[in-house]
């Protein structure tokens, strides 16, 4: 079972070469930020606080009842919650403010690592984009990788995409990366043995090449 792991902050430009390198090697992609933001929006849609502490339990109920799918239809996550369609829902401002709130809660991490490692084992392999799949879900990926690019050219990219106001989008990029990288449980880091990409000043293609000569 080939795994390829791929982790870094937001932005970076994980999932555009992630899907990449899975196309390339015929095998399938998940994009584990898509589960942490289902979630999320489960937690919301139950009218949940997922930033009070006091509610640390009921989170981790929902993310345990909820049904999740993800999956890459056509080049892009398609992500439905409890039967419902979410793929354009958990990219929005509410669960993108709140989701780093919500993947700080172990039962949270501990239920979707479970799901995680089970949709890849039924794929028989994938390339698997996230935060801490090198060093907790897949600490024995064949590659580890961790991309990262500047906070401003990350900003750029996301601008560039999806509009919205240069520093503020910057602004937001780098609070994200701060809470997810301090976290107790299962924080941004590079892995032991992952090869830090630097995609900055780099094409799509470029850094895609770079990923297949580490694998050949
Ligand atoms: O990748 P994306 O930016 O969509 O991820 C959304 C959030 O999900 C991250 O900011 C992080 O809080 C959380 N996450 C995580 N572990 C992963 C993947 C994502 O904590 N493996």
């Amino acid at each position: 079972m080939t795994v390829i792991a791929i982790d870094g902050p937001a932005g970076a430009g994980k999932s555009t070469v992630g899907r990449a390198v899975a196309s390339e090697l015929g095998v399938g992609y998940l994009d584990t930020g898509a589960m942490y933001r289902a979630v999320t929006y489960a937690v919301l849609r139950r009218g949940v606080d997922p930033a009070d502490l006091d509610e640390a339990e009921r989170v981790g109920d929902i993310a345990r009842s909820a049904q999740i799918l993800v999956d890459d239809v056509d080049g892009a996550t398609h992500v439905e919650v409890d039967g419902v369609d979410v793929t354009t829902e958990i990219r929005g401002r509410g669960v993108t403010g709140l989701v780093s709130a919500v993947a700080a809660n172990s039962a949270v991490r501990h239920e979707l690592v479970a799901r995680q490692r089970a949709w890849v084992s039924d794929r028989g392999g994938a390339v698997v984009e996230g935060r801490d799949i090198g060093s907790v879900v897949f600490p024995d990926a064949d590659l580890k990788l961790y991309v990262t690019a500047s906070a401003r050219v990350r900003a750029e990219r996301r601008v560039a995409e999806i509009g919205g106001d240069i520093d503020e989008v910057e602004a937001s990029i780098i609070e994200r990366d701060r809470k997810d990288s301090s976290r107790a449980d299962s924080p941004l880091v590079e892995a032991s043995g992952a090869t830090v990409v630097d995609t900055s000043g780099l094409t799509i293609d470029e850094v895609v090449e770079q990923i297949l000569d580490l694998l050949s």
